[in-house]
């Protein structure tokens, strides 16, 4: 066991996942993916769940939001000097001019006057301060078409209830920022920016192969020594969770049958993700292949053995590069490191959620140990009090236990025992 301080953090390889699968993603996703906000909320009316899309880049206003100063009350626009002696004993009179309706284009102010604004409607030019109707006197509009006068009985600052051309988001800057999920709010200020159609990411196509020359694919019989393809099962439907479209291959420890694996990988491939033959054993086949990815160990149990590289994928007349993410082969290691490594970027670049899994902290019902070096992830549910039971041991081929848990449960590197009651961190993963 690989019980050393040398290994790689989890925290430091979950960042090298995700600065090198994230931009990846990104980048396949450019092209034909651009679509008009018309077109997604055309899904939306057809009453589709909103497919989780997030944008491939920055999409940058073409207005500034708001497009011109106005109001934020109904009340007077008012130049805020001639109200600068206001008093309540003292009241400033001023002549009312005609009022300002939302969508219409108001004449400049006169000084020493007072325009009825309507919320959301332009500042008159020179009118640089709203009273709110409530606070004049009277407080009410006058009849339209009378001569009449307010009174005001207190000063106003510059910029009250005005609300500045390009105070939410100004022309030419940022309005929603790559990555961002599409939700209702940041459609409907797409739209408002005047942003008409933008590039979003798809499901990302992700290569995966099992590795192992004793795997057999379920349905076939099994012979002497040989099991079944869980892997393939389950790293399926983990990536499809995350967002993805998935091809599955399984080829033998045999460097060849992965090179023509890799050679016939589909088109749009963004992302090759491996299990098993990354171990320091002598028919690692990943390993052994793709030696320009890094492959080392990283300071987790389970999931320790991890490669992570840039490989070449199809023929010479049309390679392309991929990023390369390689697990272990053990069924509970292979899902824990796609929990730990790979959900969360490629989550947050399909919009699939949740992101994370939500996490909690509660007391043990038992007492657990772990290597003093290693981060240690256990399988575990809450008992009928609400502690954290194990369920299995730490044994990375117990899948039937993974299979019966509810979380994933962390002994942070440093800590060797935990006692019953001591309280320990956990994700849900149902
Ligand atoms: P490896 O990482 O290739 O050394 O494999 C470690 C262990 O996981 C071995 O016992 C393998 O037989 C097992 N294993 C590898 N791949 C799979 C798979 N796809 N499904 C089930 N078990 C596997
Ligand atoms: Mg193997």
């Amino acid at each position: 066991m690989h019980d050393d301080a040398t290994n790689r953090p989890v925290a430091d390889h979950a960042a090298a996942v995700a600065e090198l699968v994230g931009p990846a993603l990104l980048r396949a996703a450019t092209g034909p993916t651009a679509v008009t906000l018309a077109a997604l909320l055309a899904d939306a009316r057809a009453g589709a769940v909103l497919a989780p899309r997030v944008l491939v880049r920055d999409a940058t206003a073409a207005v500034d939001l708001p497009g011109f100063d106005n109001s934020q009350m109904d009340g007077y626009a008012v130049r805020c000097d001639d109200l600068a002696d206001a008093a309540p004993g003292d009241p400033v009179e001023l002549p009312v001019v005609a009022p300002v309706p939302a969508g219409t284009t108001p004449p400049p102010l006169p000084r020493g006057a007072a325009a009825p604004v309507m919320t959301g409607a332009p500042m008159p030019d020179g009118a640089d301060a709203v009273v709110k109707i409530e606070d004049a006197d009277p407080p009410a509009f006058p009849e339209l078409g009378t001569a009449a006068t307010v009174r005001f009985t207190m000063p106003v600052a510059g910029g009250t209830f005005v609300r500045s051309a390009g105070s939410d988001v100004a022309a030419g800057d940022v309005v929603v920022p790559a990555r961002t999920p599409l939700g209702p709010a940041q459609l409907g200020v797409l739209v408002a920016a005047g942003v008409a159609q933008v590039e979003t990411a798809g499901p990302p196509h992700v290569l995966l192969i099992s590795t192992g020359s004793e795997l057999v694919p379920a349905g076939r019989p099994l012979g002497a020594a040989q099991l079944y393809d869980a892997n393939g099962a389950a790293l399926t439907a983990a990536l499809a969770q995350a967002g993805a479209r998935v091809s599955h291959r399984v080829v033998a420890d045999d460097s060849a049958a992965l090179r023509a694996v890799l050679a016939e990988a589909p088109d749009d491939v963004a992302l090759v993700v491996t299990s098993g033959g990354v171990s320091a054993g002598a028919y690692e086949v990943v390993r052994q292949t793709l030696t320009d990815a890094w492959f080392g160990h990283v300071a987790v149990q389970p999931g320790g053995p991890q490669g992570l590289g840039t490989i070449t994928v199809g023929t010479a007349a049309g390679n392309r590069e991929v990023p390369l993410v390689a697990f272990p082969g053990n069924p509970v290691s292979a899902l824990v490191s796609v929990e730990l490594f790979l959900r969360p970027v490629l989550a947050e670049i399909t919009g699939a959620t949740p992101t994370h899994r939500s996490r909690g902290r509660a007391p043990l019902a038992e007492a657990v140990d772990s290597p003093r070096h290693l981060h240690q992830v256990r399988r575990g549910r809450r008992d009928a009090d609400g502690r954290v039971e194990m369920v299995g041991g730490p044994g990375s081929h117990l899948l039937a236990h993974l299979a019966a848990a509810t979380l994933l449960v962390h002994v942070p590197p440093g800590v060797t025992h935990l006692d019953e009651g001591d309280d320990v961190d956990y994700w849900e993963i149902r």
